[in-house]
């Protein structure tokens, strides 16, 4: 895509983010105790005394955050370090009763990767992740239920989190945005969290800073916490990024700093001068030994891995002939790609790649369903394909079918035959009803002979009206021209 440049009166500036993204990993219990994990039960019922921070309390790693950790990692293209350890990041927050985090600093369970994104205009690009950690979830203080008091829920204290830090590698808030959708996508397909922005299991912290278009410093950049959805973020670079240009050019500086996204206003305000590493006292977690995985693990866990969405897109434009949209917008989730791949099983591919993107899609939006609830079956879908490839119904007629298929979940044939909506490519049949419609309108024809030859169109328009849209226009058009040319 054409470079995102923000351009003032006294030049051009290029803008740098980064984003550290954390995950709440699916799992039955939470990373360090047995407590249930389980979102909106009342409040302080799923806390166990590891979570509560008691004195003598002992974490106990669970295997299946390991688990899920792995195939995330895996599913980033990225290197699994077969050693990590648990440091604790010290600091005070009411919301967290042992005054630290168990976390992962020096040593990661997941290296290096990369994804791509797919641009608006078709195109794709590498994004670097810089490492993957593993970490507990503080709980939650709720500030708005009383205008004197806190309140606090440790449900949520002790979640399994996966920590995503990627590269600074993003140009553009759109760019950015098709990360998150990407890394959602992807995180789905895996069952490895569910990707919900909105309640919070999955969290992004938006890394900015500009630089003079063309140059390749890297300024102080400003983080904003806890963005809640993919457009706040794309609002929260675009913003932030334009008051760096603003005090750039007046001649100020930017310090390093946490600031807050208003997504009433769009815009950030300071929260606190950033903090560095050393000010968290990190140092090993005493409590918990070094985790340490071999290859006959991490290669198992390799045999589970499923399809993800770009091998599946690529193989969508590769042996199937979508264009590359289509095929992203089919594998953004796997039950609708799964949906087309059962539908387009034995018809034509690209044509139900249509009518995916067209009619179906837009029957789902109306009806507000998901695709789990669709009234059209993918079977059907196929079908009704099929009857158009093998011209038994045109293409306006299957419009009109596929509406009673969304209202009664018939299949097409069925529909077909109950409303006699079978085509008619019989010759003879056809000819009849242009002898019909001729003899009716001698003025047109009459016009058409002195040199109008653009009305042949309406012509074949009244047959196939006249025919209840079933004449196979094909053949209309080519019996119009020869009758009125004869
Ligand atoms: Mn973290």
């Amino acid at each position: 895509m054409a470079g995102y440049i923000i351009e003032t009166a006294k030049g051009k500036w290029e803008v740098v983010v980064g984003l550290e993204i954390h995950c709440q990993i699916i799992s039955k219990s939470k990373i360090f105790s047995g407590a249930s994990t389980e979102f909106g039960d009342d409040p302080n019922t799923n806390v166990s005394f590891v979570d509560a921070g008691f004195p003598g309390m002992l974490p106990v790693l669970n295997e299946e955050c390991v688990h899920q950790a792995v195939k995330t990692g895996l599913g980033l293209n990225a290197k699994i370090n077969k050693y990590s350890e648990f440091s604790r990041k010290n600091y005070f927050y009411a919301d967290m009763p042992t005054d630290y985090q168990i976390t992962q600093f020096r040593y990661p369970i997941v290296g290096e990767g990369e994804i791509d994104i797919d641009l608006s205009d078709g195109a794709t690009k590498k994004i670097g992740i810089e490492r993957m950690h593993i970490e507990q979830d503080a709980g939650k203080s709720i500030h708005d239920l009383s205008p004197t008091k806190s309140y606090i829920d440790l449900n949520r204290a002790g979640v399994g989190l996966m920590e995503i830090v990627t590269k600074p590698d993003f140009r553009s808030p759109e760019e950015a945005g098709a990360f998150l959708r990407k890394l959602r996508s992807i995180l789905r397909y895996l069952g490895t969290c569910d990707g919900n922005m909105d309640e919070g299991s999955m969290r992004c912290d938006v890394n900015v800073s500009v630089r003079p278009y063309g140059s390749d410093e890297l300024r102080t950049r400003c983080e904003m916490k806890n963005v809640n959805s993919v457009k706040f973020v794309m609002q929260a670079i675009e913003n932030e990024a334009k008051r760096h240009v603003e005090v750039y050019e007046n001649g100020g500086t930017i310090a390093q700093e946490t600031r807050q996204f208003d997504p009433t206003t769009g815009h950030t305000k300071v929260m606190r001068k950033k903090e560095f590493a050393h000010d968290y006292r990190y140092f090993p977690e005493p409590d918990l030994p070094p985790l340490v995985l071999d290859d006959d693990y991490i290669n198992s866990v390799k045999a589970e891995m499923i399809e993800l969405p770009d091998a599946k897109k690529h193989r969508f434009v590769e042996t199937l002939g979508l264009t590359p949209y289509d095929a992203m917008v089919l594998c953004e989730n796997k039950e609708t790609a799964d949906f087309f791949e059962k539908a387009a099983s034995g018809h034509d591919a690209k044509k139900v790649a249509n009518w995916m993107m067209g009619d179906f899609f837009a029957m789902l939006n109306k009806k507000r369903l998901d695709i789990a609830q669709s009234p059209v079956s993918a079977e059907n879908l196929g079908a009704l394909v099929e009857l158009i490839s093998k011209d038994v119904i045109s293409g306006k007629i299957a419009k009109d079918v596929f509406e009673i298929m969304s209202e009664t979940g018939k299949n097409p044939e069925q529909i077909v035959e109950e409303k006699g909506l079978k085509q008619v490519t019989d010759t003879k049949a056809i000819e009849a009803i242009i002898e019909t419609v001729i003899a009716s309108n001698a003025d047109n024809v009459a016009a058409y002979k002195s040199g109008k030859t653009n009305l042949a169109g309406w012509f074949v328009g009244q047959v196939i009206k006249m025919s209840q849209g079933k004449a196979n226009p094909a053949i209309v058009n080519k019996l119009v021209r020869e009758r009125l040319d004869k």
